[in-house]
């Protein structure tokens, strides 16, 4: 059998706007999504760079720095890198996850749109504009808030509604207001540059019908957009925080964020190249070969934009260059509809919907990648239910882990955990190796058309028949008879568990890696490879390890209160309540000596003190009788507040309160660390 050519390709998730974290309804929507594809490649032997990164332009983030005080700059890098971590902890598998404010992007962009504007596709025009006097600042997109034309909803921003969803435009506000202060804007004539989206709309209208990749729903919503006529769209903005224009008079205008952001999915591959592996050749090799396939993993928000904006300035671009300079043009994208969180929206301000660091103080990575992949929301919308979370915690458990570790702790305790032969075969043994072996073509099948609901849903049907074999042939009622007969039975079975080792992979890599661990699999995922899930992938006398459960059942309801403490504490952990100095200067802190120390009758927790503070002796009472014994405490120095309005405890009468460090069951007295008189003053 002759292999046929492996693919090359470029897998990308849309990029995530830096000023907030990823709720799980944007992680399948993208970014989990194109993890398995990438993943799922790699395991068939593609070629695959597999990039992203941290949309850092714009308006948002612009605006949030204003009101916090902080430069744009360093608000977005701490983002940024917050973002990071988060998708290296859900193992996202990125060959460079970037952002769009480092050099060689902002280099990239620049030098792209001179070649566009070089080509013919970008024109000047003087427009009228909202002005900020009080800030000195042109008030583009979210810089304005106002009165939304259209459903009169009173917070609408000047790029979008957010309560009818309308895209807008600063000037089409009623009573519009500057975000920042909150003053009227006047209106100001200003210059922007465009680009001539109409002078490509007829071949953008011919690439679309040509691509017969492109879903059915995809392609119309195009082709209605390019029906309607595409509009002019400005490329520049008077924004400080982003890419200097690099066309001539446009100094101190910024390339739209929107026309930035989206040559990220080239110039990642460029940077990775340059600076991860090192090998600059790479970049052309991936992006100016048209038989590289690029992929687009998206919101179905974001079609009209990838499908049409982003090859139109790739059309742009590649005019008048050779075929070896030309940028690939999207092969395909697969987009997603949303996911909505037990029948709502997400919404951060409301409180609905599990964010991407949430969901993993709560329950282990993998129940999440396996819950949100078999309810991605393909065709449809779909729901976060916290009942099929459950259920599907239950699959994984009973099916999926259930089947496996029965198999190993069986040829653990009989074989001497070694891979027992396999002998005579049966109807039913035939019928279910067959399954063994068919069972890549099927998964790769629903992976190669990005089904990956249907893939991970055949997968828990696929472990399932696994079930039903081992019950079937019942091994634990052979042995009785006849041992061979029932590692006969078992020998099927670990091949069976190692099918699942594989498929499972790009879906739930870490538990993958745990049943490779427990087969005594050395070998990594990539180099055993899609094609050896077979009948014979173990051989017999091979010594796995000892078998270890793979997944735990969780009590729901600890779970969803555990989510309910973990929001209420993010909320308190932003309202930090200050005092001013002036109130603690009020408190009146002392080293004391501690004299006496007395049992308290009917309080075994409390102490009875005698202290002096200087000349002065006080009583207090404390409660450190489970923490120290008297002995452990006089003529300890300890720190005391003494202007606490004295309270009588238990018939101990305190006047002030001792200062203690609490953690746990830990109690710790605060003492000086050099010897002080006592009755200094403590500030
Ligand atoms: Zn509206
Ligand atoms: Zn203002």
């Amino acid at each position: 059998m002759s292999k046929s050519k492996k693919g090359k390709w470029v897998v990308t998730s849309a990029w995530p706007y830096v000023n907030a974290i990823p709720h799980l309804g944007n992680l399948i929507g993208s970014v989990l999504s194109a993890d398995i594809f990438a993943r799922y490649l790699r395991l068939k032997g593609e070629e695959v760079v597999f990039v992203s990164g941290s949309d850092m332009h714009g308006t948002p983030v612009a605006v949030a720095a204003k009101r916090e005080g902080m430069d744009a700059e360093d608000l977005a890098m701490k983002n940024h890198a917050i973002i990071k971590n988060l998708f290296e902890k859900w193992r996202i598998s990125y060959d460079n996850y970037t952002q769009t404010h480092n050099p060689v992007h902002i280099e990239f962009s620049q030098n792209f749109y001179s070649e566009v504007q070089k080509n013919g596709y970008i024109f000047e025009k003087e427009i009228k504009s909202l002005y900020c006097s009080h800030d000195a600042l042109f008030l583009p997109d979210r810089f304005v808030e106002g009165i939304c034309p259209h459903c009169g909803f009173e917070n609408a921003r000047g790029d979008q509604c957010d309560k009818c969803q309308k895209l807008l435009t600063p000037l089409e506000l009623k009573e519009p207001r500057c975000a920042i202060c909150g003053e009227t804007p006047e209106i100001k004539k200003t210059k922007h540059w465009y680009m001539d989206f109409p002078q490509l709309q007829k071949r953008l209208a011919e690439i679309i019908q040509n691509n017969e990749i492109i879903p059915q729903n995809a392609r119309q919503v195009c082709l209605n957009s390019i029906n309607e006529g595409l509009p002019e769209r400005a490329i520049t903005r008077d924004l400080e925080w982003g890419i200097p224009a690099p066309f001539k008079g446009a100094e101190n205008k910024s390339i739209y964020v929107w026309f930035e952001a989206v040559l990220g999915y080239i110039s990642a591959v460029k940077e990775w190249s340059e600076r991860i592996v090192k090998e600059s050749s790479k970049f052309d090799y991936y992006w100016k070969d048209q038989e590289t396939k690029t992929v687009y993993f998206i919101g179905k928000d974001n079609i009209i934009f990838h499908l049409i904006v982003f090859p139109g300035l790739l059309m742009a671009y590649n005019d008048n260059k050779k075929e070896d300079e030309k940028f690939v043009l999207p092969y395909n994208v697969s987009s997603t509809e949303f996911l909505m969180y037990e029948n709502d929206k997400f919404s951060k301000s409301r409180g609905v919907g599990i964010w991407i660091d949430e969901a993993l103080e709560i329950a282990p990575l993998d129940y999440w990648r396996f819950n949100l992949v078999y309810n991605r929301p393909e065709k449809s919308d779909t729901s976060f239910l916290w009942s099929e979370f459950e259920n599907n915690m239950n699959t994984l458990n009973d099916v999926i882990g259930n089947f496996i570790h029965r198999t190993l702790t069986f040829i653990n305790k009989q074989f001497k955990s070694k891979i027992p032969e396999k002998i005579d075969l049966d109807e039913t043994d035939i019928n279910f190796i067959s399954k063994i072996n068919s069972i890549s073509n099927k998964i790769g099948h629903f992976l190669d058309n990005f089904e990956m609901r249907k893939a991970i849903r055949e997968i828990v049907e696929f472990a399932r028949e696994g079930n039903i074999y081992l019950n079937e042939k019942a091994p634990w009622h052979i042995i009785k008879k006849n041992k061979k007969a029932a590692g006969h039975v078992f020998h099927l079975c670990a091949q069976f568990v190692y099918a699942l080792a594989i498929l499972l992979s790009p879906f739930i890599p870490e538990t993958s890696e745990k049943i490779l661990e427990l087969l005594n699999i050395e070998q990594n995922l990539n180099d055993l490879g899609w094609e050896s899930i077979k009948e014979n992938a173990l051989e017999t006398g091979q010594s796995i390890k000892k078998a270890q459960p793979l997944f735990q059942k969780l009590d729901i309801e600890d779970i969803k209160k555990n989510l309910v403490n973990i929001k209420k504490q993010k909320k308190e952990g932003k309202k930090m309540d200050y005092i001013s100095y002036d109130d603690f200067k009020k408190l009146d802190i002392r080293v004391a000596n501690i004299e006496k120390v007395e049992e308290v009758a009917n309080a075994d927790k409390l102490y009875k003190l005698t202290i002096s503070v200087g000349d002065e002796l006080r009583t207090l009472a404390a409660g450190l009788a489970k923490y120290y014994k008297p002995e452990e405490l006089i003529g300890k120095k300890i720190a005391v507040l003494i202007n606490l309005e004295p309270k009588k405890l238990r018939g101990v009468l305190s006047e002030g309160m001792l200062l203690a460090a609490v953690e746990g069951d830990q109690v710790s007295v605060l003492t000086p660390d050099k010897d002080v008189e006592s009755g200094a003053k403590i500030e």
